[in-house]
């Protein structure tokens, strides 16, 4: 059973519509927000080890 993130009232799963019924919150942003923060999150680890690898790289470029 979903519920509602906002209002935490039940939502049935035949309910697609993207509002909640009972508070108006938009289901589907706040489901997407939460998906975008972990794409964020993982975006910036692999941000990280690319710079990682950039800085071996450029330490071994610069003994040349
Ligand atoms: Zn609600």
């Amino acid at each position: 059973m979903r519920k509602c993130p906002k209002c935490g009232e039940r939502i049935s799963p035949l309910y697609f519509k993207t509002a909640c019924k009972y508070c108006g919150a938009d289901l589907m942003y706040y489901h997407f927000d939460e998906r975008l923060e972990q794409d964020a999150q993982k975006a910036a680890e692999q941000e990280e080890k690319v710079k990682r690898l950039l800085n071996k790289l450029h330490i071994r470029g610069n003994k040349h």
